[in-house]
């Protein structure tokens, strides 16, 4: 008899945007193999190790920008690039471009071109390193201030000068910023202008929510489950990010890649729990979750 319940979270696994880059390069890759053309990636589509290398076998590459060949296929990540790494692309020989960039990343992109291009200054939430703020950045005809939400503090001198210094300012935020975040900056910019009535500071809701959702949906299965299994490349900061969460609310929580990285431990741990709980980073496939699933239901028939 199945006593093990295995319970997947919500919201788990790829969101819209790597799910679309994803069948994105599928296609093109099957279509481009077809008729014999190279097929490469600039940067790794999706942050998954066993994915890549299944591709890599099939013979699509990861490669930078210097490295992209002629007369080849190009699948550009769903973060984005930045215009100058477009433009390299558009300038080599022969070369199709697969853009996955999410939509979510583009409108920012386009919101940032117009109000730079009519005048405004750009005030951006996100990580400077971060290279969908590079993106965002590179698409900014005038000046532009980027923070982050740990910089609020040491930072409010810089951004105060910078406001004083243009009178209309737009501010946006990287797509998986905290909305309470985004709030907080624009209070405290408000704040830092109020004596100055000319001065506006204008914005606009660029956070993706599909970061918070999976998140909220770990914690709420974490609380509720005996072991919470976190699937995800451990090259995957949301991963690492969403065994944090989780391990807050359940301290027996399992962070694997594949089925080969549970020890006898964990697995005799889980032959003794009722309910197992699964979560999936934002690189994993709904096949790597189904696989992992099927193999916890299996292990408790087999302790039977
Ligand atoms: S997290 Fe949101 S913005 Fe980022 S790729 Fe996914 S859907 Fe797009």
């Amino acid at each position: 008899m199945n006593r093990l319940k295995v319970l997947v979270a919500e919201n788990s696994g790829i969101c819209f945007g790597v799910k679309r880059a994803f069948s994105l390069l599928e296609e093109s890759t099957e279509e481009a193999l077809k008729i014999g053309k190279r097929v490469v990636m600039l940067g790794p589509v999706i942050h998954n190790p066993r994915v890549i290398n299944d591709y890599a076998r099939r013979g699509v590459d990861v490669v930078n920008i210097a490295s992209v060949p002629e007369n080849s296929v190009v699948v550009v990540r769903s973060h984005g690039v930045t215009a100058k790494t477009e433009q390299i692309l558009q300038s080599i020989e022969n070369v199709k471009i697969i853009d996955t960039t999410c939509p979510y990343v583009q409108r920012i992109h386009k919101l940032v071109a117009k109000q730079s291009a009519e005048g405004c200054a750009i005030l951006v939430m996100g990580d400077k390193n971060h290279s969908e703020v590079e993106g965002i950045t590179s698409r900014i005809s005038g000046d532009f201030f980027v923070i982050h939400p740990s910089e609020f503090g040491e930072k409010e001198p810089e951004l105060r000068d910078f406001l004083i210094n243009h009178k209309s300012v737009f501010a946006v935020a990287q797509t998986t910023s905290r909305p309470s975040n985004f709030e907080h900056l624009l209070k405290l910019s408000r704040g830092l202008v109020r004596d100055l009535p000319d001065h506006k500071i204008l914005s606009s809701e660029t956070i993706c929510t599909a970061t918070l959702k999976r998140q909220d949906s770990a914690r709420e299965l974490a609380n509720r489950v005996d072991v919470m299994v976190v699937i995800g490349g451990k090259n995957s900061s949301n991963t690492s990010k969403l065994l944090q969460v989780v391990m807050e609310k359940n301290d027996s929580s399992i962070w694997v890649e594949s089925i080969s990285d549970f020890t006898p431990e964990q697995l005799a741990g889980i032959k003794k729990a009722e309910t197992v709980g699964i979560t999936a980073g934002a690189s994993t496939p709904d096949y790597q979750i189904n696989e992992i699933k099927d193999f916890l239901e299996r292990l408790d028939e087999c302790s039977d």
